[in-house]
This record gives structure tokens, C-alpha cells and sequence, in this order.
């Protein structure tokens, strides 16, 4: 996705040689004209797909996922929870997802009323790096005994192993930019 990349090189910042940095309009601060024409291009790359849900992750997926349901046809959006909560269903999905960033791994939760058998769930995340996040969110989706209709991505670092993972598990990933690498600060597209 053109602006997509345009938007990376003019506001991304790299951190150390595998870091890139997007806070002013994903990560921290959000741009809500661009997370739109993000969520239209997500339409456009499932359009063939049967979307009843998408399922995504606290913190910054929520945004993303909230803006892209209403180019599905204002679909509920799950997110999956990794902050402890008092307030969650006792009767949850759980998986377990390393974070490379953080350096720990934490337990991801989502409650059994919101994910059921049968439907047609579309995965999306900001970032896709080893593909932990992800293949948690797939897992929560199979223990629902739903089906995965896709993962679609914002940014795909394509320099770590997450696609591979993805693609050994048979599902349709769709991502809007692959960086091929962000070495010494310069930022290069697949
Ligand atoms: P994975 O689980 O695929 O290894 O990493 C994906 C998750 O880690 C994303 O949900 C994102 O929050 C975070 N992440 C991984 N790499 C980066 C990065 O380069 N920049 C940012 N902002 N987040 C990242």
C-alpha cells in the first residue's frame, strides 16, 4: 500500500536495527483519515472472505479493528485481553503469546461469549514480527472452534519469521507494507 509506505518513511522512526517506531499514527497517537483508508484497504484484500468478526489485540489493534469493521459491515470486534482484569468472564480462551519486545511472555485471554463455533473470524494486528501475537489469536480462534478467514497486518517486518510461521499454518495473510529491512536507520520495502 503506497501511502501506507510513504507514511512510514516520513514518520517512522527505527530503533536499534529491528525496531520501527509509528507512535504518532498507530501506536500512540492515531490518524483516523489514514487508519480509514487502512481499514478500506483491508477490505479490498478479504473482499472474497465471509467476515462475521474480527479479533484483535490490546492495545493498538483496537483502533485499527474499529475502523476496518466498518468497511465489513460494522461486524463486532473482540479484542483479546493481556492486561489481568477482575473484571473478565471466569470462562475464557487462553493462550500464551512471547513477546520478543517486551523480552517475557504473558497470558491472553478472551471471554467464551464472544467467540463460537462456526464463525468466520478475520485476525488483525498492527505489527506482525515472529508471529507470536498471532498465532496466539489463531489459537483462541481454534479452541472456539471457529475459523480463521484471514490475518491481515499493517506492518509486516519481513526480515523475522512470522510469515513462515503463518503460512505452515495454511492461513490467507494479508499485509499492507513488508519492510525487507530497517538496518542503520534506513527504511527499505519489500
Ligand atoms: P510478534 O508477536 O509477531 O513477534 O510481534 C508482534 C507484536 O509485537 C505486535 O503486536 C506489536 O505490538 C509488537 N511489535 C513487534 N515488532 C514491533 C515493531 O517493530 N514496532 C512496534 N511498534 N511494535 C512491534
Amino acid at each position: 500500500m503506497k501511502l501506507l509506505q510513504e507514511k512510514i518513511l516520513n514518520d517512522g522512526r527505527v530503533s536499534g536495527n529491528d525496531i520501527l517506531k509509528v507512535d504518532n499514527f498507530l501506536n500512540h497517537q492515531l490518524d483516523i483519515a489514514f487508519l480509514n483508508e487502512i481499514g478500506k484497504e483491508f477490505k479490498n484484500r478479504f473482499a472474497n472472505e465471509k467476515i462475521d468478526k474480527i479479533l484483535t489485540i490490546e492495545a493498538s489493534g483496537i483502533a485499527i479493528a474499529s475502523i476496518a469493521s466498518q468497511h465489513f459491515g460494522n461486524v463486532p470486534v473482540v479484542f483479546a485481553k493481556k492486561v489481568e482484569s477482575k473484571n473478565l468472564d471466569k470462562e475464557v480462551y487462553e493462550t500464551k503469546v512471547y513477546s520478543f519486545t517486551k523480552g517475557k511472555e504473558y497470558s491472553v485471554k478472551v471471554s467464551k461469549r464472544y467467540l463460537h463455533e462456526g464463525e468466520n473470524i478475520l485476525i488483525l494486528d498492527d505489527f506482525l514480527a515472529n508471529g507470536r501475537a498471532a498465532l496466539g489469536l489463531k489459537d483462541l480462534v481454534d479452541q472456539a472452534n471457529a475459523n480463521v478467514a484471514g490475518i491481515g497486518i499493517v506492518i509486516e517486518k519481513g526480515f523475522q519469521e512470522g510469515r513462515s510461521l503463518l503460512e505452515k499454518e495454511g492461513v490467507k495473510l494479508e499485509s499492507l507494507a513488508i519492510l525487507k529491512s530497517i538496518e542503520n536507520g534506513v527504511i527499505t520495502f519489500k
